[in-house]
């Protein structure tokens, strides 16, 4: 199992998780001339998707949505609230997920995690093959128990890590922005990130990539300061608004401390 994004941040983001012939494409915040072109670097085209998933209706994620679901005929899933935000146009096929409800897309097993921030009804997804397990989670000012427990035992895991509180407090934003996207409604600052990724169970995690980063509001540097050591052993790749990252592969690997811990959940749905 392999993922990749085509660019991360507040300008645009677009994730890629393949398994075999399945090519999901999480949020698609790119237009579809840039789509295609940023899709070349993968060594893919639109065609080549089998879903897109929306996490919600602000512009960085949706804004290739509609042209790439009417020109490419590909699936869009999202939420009611996602889609009652009436953002997309006309989509051929729309199908709606329910808050923590696990779903199939060819060989992938998808599961919607509801998180908290200033959208309708926002979902972020870790996605399963038969033996890897990968997490996408950006747009999120809290750390909740679903959070918690969707997250854990990730093999592979995305996560933003949006601000510095103090180049936020000292930066060009309006005060109001401010507050929102510090607020428990906005976005994880780098400390809060560092937090989530003490609090989940990362044992098995192989590839660590940092997204979302503010391009005026958080640098490399303190984002860098506030999580290391936070994950030992694990090297941290960070996802950038131009370049994205390149495919990173996820091996299968035992884990007996998963099979019994998700033996004890139960989803909503099937
Ligand atoms: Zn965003
Ligand atoms: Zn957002």
């Amino acid at each position: 199992m392999r993922f990749a994004s085509l660019g991360s941040g507040s300008k645009g983001n677009a994730t890629i998780v393949c398994d075999g012939h399945t090519r999901v494409m999480v949020d698609c915040g790119f237009g579809l001339k840039e789509l295609e072109k940023r899709l070349l670097r993968l060594r893919l085209t639109p065609a080549d998707l089998s879903a897109v998933l929306v996490t919600h209706e602000h512009a960085d994620h949706i804004r290739g949505v509609g042209p790439l679901a009417r020109k490419y005929r590909v699936p869009v899933y999202m939420t009611a609230g996602t889609l009652a935000s009436n953002r997309f146009g006309v989509l051929p096929e729309v199908r709606l997920v329910e808050p923590l409800q696990r779903f199939s897309i060819g060989d992938l097993s998808v599961l919607s995690v509801p998180v908290v921030h200033d959208a309708r009804e926002p979902s972020q997804f870790v996605i399963h093959s038969a033996s890897v397990k990968i997490g996408i989670l950006t747009d999120l000012g809290s750390i909740t128990s679903a959070v918690l427990e969707a997250y854990s035992h990730c093999d592979g895991l995305l996560v933003e890590a949006n601000h510095d509180p103090v180049m936020l407090a000292c930066g060009p934003y309006p005060q109001s922005l401010k507050t929102r996207v510090s607020g428990q409604w906005g976005h994880l600052s780098n400390a809060q990130t560092a937090s989530l990724l003490a609090q989940l169970d990362t044992a098995q995690l192989q590839q660590l990539v940092v997204g979302h980063i503010s391009q005026h509001n958080n640098s490399l540097a303190h984002t860098t300061a506030a999580l290391q050591g936070v994950v030992p052993g694990v090297p941290i790749h960070y996802a950038c608004q131009e370049l994205g990252f390149d495919w990173l592969y996820i091996h299968p690997q035992q884990h007996p401390k998963q099979q019994t811990a998700d033996r004890g959940h139960t989803y909503a749905t099937q």
